[in-house]
C-alpha cells in the first residue's frame, strides 16, 4: 500500500478500509460494524419524523428499513450518515458515538436512487474517485478499482462514461464506488427504485451476493416489501417515525405483530373474531358467523375481539366442513396455470383471497359456488 496506512485509516474515520491487503484477501475480510441506535428523535417543528427509534444492528448484518412513504426511513438513514443532526438520543458505531463526526469522516459507503455519477469521468475514474480523495497510491488504487469492477461485473465497461451505459449498469457503478474503500457500513437509500422490475430483481441478487462477498453491514431503505423479504437478514418495519416491528423476513411475514405489519408485508386476509379461550400460544376463536376455530399467537393478547391473519396460500378449499373451516361463497375464480386465485365471501361477511395449487380433475370453482375454506391452527396468527 499505501504509503501510510495509519494516515489513511485516520482520514477515513471509523470505517477505514484495509487497503494494504492482497486483493483476494481484501475481498473477504471486512467485518461490518455494529450499530446501536438508541431512543433517537428528529423533529421538524412539532412533527417527529423519527420518534424515539431504537435499533441494534449486528456487525455484518443486512438490515432493511421498510415502510410507506413518509414513515421516516430516509430520515433515519440521514441521521446515520450525518446529513442531519439528532434532536435526542444516541447513535454509536462499534461502541463509539458518532454525533460529532462529520459525514465524510464516518467512512460509510452510500448509494442513492439517483446514481450521482460524474458524467465526464469514465467508469474506472468514477469508481476510483474515493481512493483518489483518500490519497491512496496509484498502484493500490488501480488494483482495487479492477477488483471492484470485477465484483460488480463491470470490467468490460471500465472505459465508458455514464452516458454510454444503461440505468442498471450506472447503478452498479454507483454501488462499486460505494464499496471501493471496503467500508464497514454501506447505506443504500432506495437504490433500485428507478429501475424496471426485471433489472431490479437481478440487481437485488447481485447486492445480496455482494454482501456475502464484502461482509459490510448494509442498511437498505425501500418501500417495496418483496425487495425487503428477498434481501434482508432482518427487516425493520416503520410507520409514522417509529419502528413497529423488527425481525427476520420469516418472522415478519408469518408472525406480524399487528394489522399494519400484516397488511404492509405480503397479501393478507384479516378475519374479525372473538377469542373465547387462550391456552399458552393456542387460542380458540369464534368467527362473526359463529364458527369456532383455533389459531396461534405469541403476541400479547387478552380474550376479547381480535384480528386473525391467514395468508392466501395457507387456505385450502373443500366441499365438506372440517375442523377449522368456515363456509364461504365464491365471488371470483381465476385459473393461473399452477395456481388458482379465488375470492370468496365468508358467511360472516369477510372477503378472503385464496391461492391454492391446481389439482388434476378437480372442477374449477365458479362464482356462486358454496365451499368450505380451512386452515391449520399454525396457518393463522392472531394479531395484537
Ligand atoms: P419516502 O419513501 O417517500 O422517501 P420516507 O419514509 O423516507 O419516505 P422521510 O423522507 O424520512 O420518509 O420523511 C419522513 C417525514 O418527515 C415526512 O412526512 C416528511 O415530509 C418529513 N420531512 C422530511 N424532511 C423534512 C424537512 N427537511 N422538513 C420538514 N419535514 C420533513
Amino acid at each position: 500500500m499505501a504509503d501510510c496506512p495509519a494516515r489513511t485509516v485516520e482520514r477515513q474515520g471509523l470505517a477505514a478500509a484495509r487497503l494494504d491487503r492482497p486483493a483476494d484477501e481484501a475481498r473477504r475480510d471486512v467485518i461490518g460494524s455494529g450499530i446501536a441506535i438508541q431512543d433517537v428523535v428528529k423533529a421538524y417543528g412539532q412533527f417527529r419524523a423519527a420518534d424515539h427509534i431504537s435499533l441494534d444492528i449486528q456487525p455484518g448484518e443486512f438490515i432493511t428499513l421498510l415502510g410507506p412513504s413518509g414513515s421516516g426511513k430516509t430520515t433515519l438513514l440521514n441521521l446515520l450518515a450525518g446529513f442531519q443532526k439528532l434532536d435526542r438520543g444516541r447513535i454509536s458505531v462499534d461502541g463509539r458515538p458518532i454525533h460529532d463526526i462529520p459525514t465524510h469522516r464516518r467512512g460509510f459507503g452510500m448509494v442513492f436512487q439517483s446514481y450521482a455519477l460524474f458524467p465526464n469521468m469514465t467508469v474506472s475514474q468514477n469508481v476510483g474517485f474515493p481512493l483518489r480523495m483518500a490519497g491512496i497510491d496509484r498502484e493500490t488504487a488501480e488494483r482495487r478499482v479492477a477488483e471492484t469492477l470485477d465484483i460488480m461485473r463491470l470490467s468490460d465497461h471500465a472505459r465508458k462514461t455514464p452516458s454510454q451505459m444503461s440505468g442498471g449498469q450506472q447503478q452498479r457503478v454507483a454501488i462499486a464506488r460505494a464499496i471501493v474503500m471496503r467500508p464497514k457500513v454501506v447505506l443504500m437509500d432506495e437504490p433500485l427504485s428507478a429501475l424496471d422490475r426485471r433489472l431490479r430483481e437481478s440487481i437485488q441478487i447481485e447486492i445480496r451476493a455482494l454482501h456475502q462477498t464484502i461482509g459490510s453491514t448494509i442498511l437498505f431503505v425501500t418501500h417495496d416489501q418483496g425487495e425487503a423479504l428477498t434481501m434482508s437478514d432482518r427487516i425493520a418495519v416503520m410507520d409514522a417515525g417509529k419502528i413497529i416491528q423488527c425481525g427476520t423476513p420469516t418472522e415478519i411475514y408469518r408472525h406480524p405483530q399487528n394489522r399494519f405489519v400484516a397488511s404492509f408485508v405480503g397479501e393478507s386476509n384479516l378475519i374479525d373474531a372473538e377469542i373465547v379461550q387462550k391456552r399458552g400460544t393456542t387460542m380458540t376463536l369464534k368467527s362473526r358467523s359463529g364458527h369456532v376455530f383455533t389459531a396461534e399467537s405469541r403476541n400479547a393478547i387478552d380474550v376479547g375481539r381480535a384480528s386473525v391473519l391467514v395468508r392466501p396460500e395457507r387456505i385450502a378449499i373443500s366441499g365438506e366442513p372440517a375442523p377449522n373451516s368456515l363456509p364461504a361463497t365464491v365471488t371470483s375464480a381465476l385459473f393461473l396455470g399452477e395456481l388458482l386465485r379465488i375470492e370468496a365471501r365468508t358467511d360472516g361477511g369477510e372477503t378472503l383471497l385464496i391461492r391454492c395449487t391446481d389439482v388434476a380433475d378437480r372442477p374449477l370453482p365458479a362464482s356462486g359456488d358454496r365451499l368450505h375454506v380451512r386452515w391449520g391452527a399454525n396457518d393463522c396468527w392472531v394479531l395484537s
